[in-house]
């Protein structure tokens, strides 16, 4: 039965410097970005152990935190802890080359693999949702989704505004774990954010973290402030408090058409993570516990309604496009049968990075210390300097970007530039250029490790979107090749039933056998990615593969 208490910021503060708790330096990174993904400023709700996305959990309850912690203590460097569900349920013998942590999340057989089931397993304490970086202990706040957003946003200008969002206005919906980058991402395009968000305490946080320029709760004010700066060309996000339906209700109203339009509420899950339109914010809080299933009706309606304006913007012109919240299905679910019309982002933008096993590499420093991620910094921007998006990128990340927990940074990088970038780190580590060891890691939002339907994989070229071979086999060439913790998730994204995803980190300790390990795996990790779009026929994913060597048919000649 679950175990109630309050998160202690003392007793779970990240250990910062280079004083290991644990037998080794990957015992030590498991423990501190665990902690680190539950520290106040990184989790969205510290005291249910919620990260972000609706109810991405780091650990299930905390008695499952306690024992996962005291394991990672004693845990020695030729064993490997597992991790179900967020408890720790075992200790096994492995070798110094295995990840010390192995993770499975959420995982149902298909036929059970929906939230009714879901539901009934977490009450009984049984199981708990991972979503993606929550479970696999790499969140690093809203950064990691920033630089995400900001590719997107900067992939929509390219295509469809002449490469500049300057002049246009962009809305959406929801400030949370995730959402909350949509306004900062927005604005370092040169673009007018207009976000509707129900939860005041979420906006008000954007606004201490400066990712949001500005709150106004009265809808049609927000409107009018948001049209101004659009006519003056000024970059500018404001989050209006309100449901998502009521400012699309009032746009379509008035015949205000956005430039683009999208939705970051956390529509996979009706019950947690959307707010029904119909009634009041307090209602609903308390219908949520009284009468679970009348919650999910209304949520229902309204995202019926909701995407229906989002169709009816789209119709009068908004670039629209579902931002991976399955808000389509949901839409579809309750019989809105063309929900899906508009796309999904990845299909429309992000899929050519894919091919090029380009994704959301990661890392954090241990120390503790933001002048080892200054370093890091200039690294890469040396590296890589052709890459002129990515040289924007950290210019605006330096100036923009503030740290939550450990400093932390995040850049798309492609086949074989991973592997470099890991190897260089790890020499940073070694020559004591950096304080301490420092972590790499990516979202499950990448090129080879997700089977998602209606985000990462919506649309494949040859309709194998629904396999989920792949995201296994990037988990087990994962584990064969070394990394530090592996993880295998279900429902990440877009619920329960929808996704099946694999997570990967890998520490640079500085020593030789990281370096191999390193290689090894950041080599195979985007591999699979590109040989996964390269099998579906892309041809640029083709032709990534023989530059770098992944093409079988080459092979066995
Ligand atoms: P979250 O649960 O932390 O935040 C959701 C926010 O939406 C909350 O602040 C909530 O108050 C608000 N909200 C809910 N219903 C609303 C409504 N009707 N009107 C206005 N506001 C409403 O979740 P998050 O981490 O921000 O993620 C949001 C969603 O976006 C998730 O479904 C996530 O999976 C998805 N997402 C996808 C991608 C991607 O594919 N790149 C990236 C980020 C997030």
């Amino acid at each position: 039965s679950e175990l109630r208490t309050k998160y202690d910021p003392v007793k779970y503060k990240t250990p910062r410097g280079n004083n290991l708790h644990c037998k080794g330096w990957i015992q030590e990174a498991a423990l501190r970005m665990l902690l680190n993904n539950l520290d106040p400023e990184v989790a969205e709700r510290p005291d249910d152990l919620i990260v972000y996305g609706g109810r991405g959990k780091a650990a299930r309850n905390f008695e499952a935190l306690d024992r996962i912690i005291a394991s990672l203590k004693v845990l020695e460097n030729d064993e490997s802890l597992l991790i179900q569900s967020g408890k720790p349920v075992g200790i096994l013998k492995t070798h110094k080359d295995a990840p010390r942590v192995l993770i499975s999340n959420s995982q149902l057989v298909p036929n059970w693999a929906n939230w009714k089931h879901f539901d009934e397993l977490e009450r009984k304490g049984l199981i708990m949702y991972g979503q993606m970086t929550a479970g696999s202990w790499i969140y690093i706040g809203s950064q990691g989704i920033v630089q995400g957003t900001y590719e997107t946003y900067a992939a929509v200008a390219n295509k469809d505004f002449g490469g500049s969002l300057k002049g246009t206005l962009n809305v959406t919906a929801g400030l949370g774990g995730m959402g909350g980058a949509q306004p900062l991402a927005i604005t370092m395009n040169g673009g007018v954010a207009l976000i509707a968000e129900v939860e005041e305490w979420r906006i008000e946080k954007r606004l201490e973290t400066r990712y949001l320029d500005q709150k106004i709760t009265d809808i049609d004010e927000a409107i009018d402030v948001a049209i101004k700066a659009r006519e003056s060309g000024k970059a500018l996000s404001i989050g209006v408090l309100c449901n998502a339906v009521h400012l699309l209700e009032r746009l379509v109203e008035r015949n205000i058409i956005p430039d683009t339009l999208t939705d970051q509420t956390s529509a996979h899950d009706p019950l947690i993570g959307y707010w029904p339109h119909e009634i009041s914010y307090e209602e609903a809080k308390q219908l949520r516990t009284d009468d679970p299933e009348r919650y999910i009706a209304l949520a229902y309606n309204s995202m019926y309604r909701h995407v229906q304006l989002m169709l009816t913007l789209q119709q009068k012109g908004a670039v629209t496009f579902d931002y991976g919240n399955n808000i389509r299905a949901r839409a579809k679910e309750k019989g809105l049968d063309n929900a899906f019309d508009f796309p999904g982002f990845v299909p429309a933008y992000i899929r050519p990075l894919f091919c090029e096993g380009k994704g959301p590499f990661r890392w954090a420093a241990l120390s503790g210390d933001p002048s080892d991620i200054a370093v890091t910094d200039e690294l890469i921007a040396g590296m890589f300097p052709e890459n002129a998006s990515l040289q924007r990128w950290l210019q605006l990340a330096k100036e923009r970007i503030a740290f939550q927990g450990l400093p932390a940074r995040i850049c798309w990088l492609g086949q074989g530039e991973r592997e470099q970038a890991g190897l260089a780190f790890n020499e940073l580590v070694r020559t004591g250029k950096v304080k301490a060891p420092i972590v790499i890691g990516r979202d499950h939002l990448d090129t080879g490790s997700v089977a998602s339907p209606n985000r990462e994989t919506e649309a494949m070229m040859d309709g194998s979107d629904a396999i989920a071979d792949w995201p296994i086999l990037n988990a087990l060439v994962n584990t064969a090749g070394g990394a530090s913790w592996v993880s295998l998730h279900h429902g990440g994204g877009v619920g329960m039933g929808y996704s099946i995803h694999a997570g990967m980190v890998i520490v640079a300790d500085g020593t030789e056998d990281a370096a191999k390990r390193l290689s090894r795996v950041l080599r195979n990790d985007p591999g699979i990615g590109v040989i996964r779009h390269a099998d579906a026929g892309y041809e640029l994913a083709m032709e990534t593969a023989e530059k770098n060597g992944l093409n079988l048919e080459s092979r066995l000649e």
